[in-house]
C-alpha cells in the first residue's frame, strides 16, 4: 500500500501548545494499525505537489507568526484550494484555521485569507481563554482541548461548524455557540491541547476519510484508547460535561 502522506505546514513557525502532537497522533494511529505512513515536513520555501498528499496538517500562531507566515499560505491559496476542493482531508488549528477564511483582522491590518471557507476573523477586545469542550457528530463523548484565541471567528450562513461549545467554552467567537468548521473532509478548530490525541475518535475520522479518498477501505481495526478515554472524561468532568 502506498504510504499515507501528512504534509505538515510550516512546522517550525505554526505551532502552539503542542499542535505538532497531532501530527504524531496521526502517524502513530496509521503505525499501530499497519498503515504505512509518511510525515513530509513542509518549510515555508519548500515547494510541495499538495496532488501527493493525503493529510494536510496546520497548526496555530501567535498574531506575530501569522505575519511572517502569511505570504507563504498566500502563494499555495490556489493548490491548496483544489487540494480541498477534491476531497483532500485537511486540519488547521486555530491561526491555521484562521488563514482558511477570507481575512484576518487585526485592527488596521487585514491579512488575506485563503478564502477556502465562508467566514471571517476580527481580532476581539481581550482573549477567548480556557479549557474547551465541545460536541461533534463525529464523536460520541465531548471533543475536549484548550483555547486561547484574540480572533473572533463567524462562519456564513450554512457553514457547518466542527460542533457546538459545552459548559464555559467560548468557541469561535464567545457569542454564537459554534466552533470551529467542519466541511467535507476540512477541519478547522480553536482547540490546542493538542487535538487529536486527546480525542482520537477525531484522529480516526480523518485517517479513515484520507484512505477512503484513495478508493480503500475506511474500516480502521480498533486501538486500545483506554488510556485516551481516561484523559478526555477527566477533562470532560472537571468542566462539568460528562
Ligand atoms: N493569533 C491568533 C489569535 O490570537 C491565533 C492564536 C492561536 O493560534 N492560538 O486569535
Amino acid at each position: 500500500m502506498k504510504p499515507i502522506t501528512i504534509a505538515h505546514l510550516f512546522p517550525e513557525l505554526l505551532n502552539l501548545y503542542g499542535d505538532g502532537g497531532n501530527v504524531i497522533a496521526l502517524r502513530r494511529r496509521c503505525e499501530w494499525r499497519g498503515i504505512p505512513v509518511q510525515v513530509s515536513e513542509v518549510g515555508m520555501d519548500d515547494d510541495i505537489d499538495f496532488a501527493h498528499a493525503d493529510i494536510v496538517f496546520v497548526g496555530g500562531g501567535a498574531d506575530r507568526e501569522q505575519l511572517i507566515a502569511k505570504d507563504a499560505i498566500a502563494r499555495r491559496k490556489s493548490e491548496l484550494s483544489a487540494y480541498v476542493s477534491d476531497g483532500g482531508v485537511l486540519l488547521a488549528v486555530c491561526g491555521g484555521y484562521q488563514f482558511l477564511g477570507h481575512h484576518y483582522t487585526m485592527g488596521d491590518t487585514v491579512v488575506e485569507g485563503l478564502g477556502i471557507v465562508d467566514m471571517e476573523t476580527v481580532r476581539g477586545q481581550g482573549r477567548l481563554i480556557g479549557n474547551a469542550a465541545i460536541q461533534t457528530d463525529i464523536a460520541e463523548t465531548p471533543v475536549i482541548g484548550f483555547e486561547n484565541h484574540g480572533g473572533r471567528t463567524t462562519l456564513g450562513a450554512g457553514v457547518k461548524p466542527f460542533g457546538r461549545v459545552l459548559g464555559a467554552t467560548h468557541g469561535n467567537n464567545g457569542e454564537d455557540g459554534l466552533e470551529g468548521v467542519h466541511q467535507g473532509n476540512l477541519i478547522g478548530t480553536y482547540l490546542h491541547g493538542p487535538l487529536l490525541p486527546k480525542n482520537p475518535a477525531i484522529a480516526d475520522h480523518l485517517i479513515a476519510a484520507a484512505l477512503v479518498r484513495r478508493g480503500e477501505s475506511g474500516e480502521l481495526a480498533p486501538l486500545d484508547d483506554a488510556v485516551e478515554a481516561a484523559a478526555n472524561r477527566v477533562m470532560a468532568k472537571r468542566m462539568g460535561v460528562a
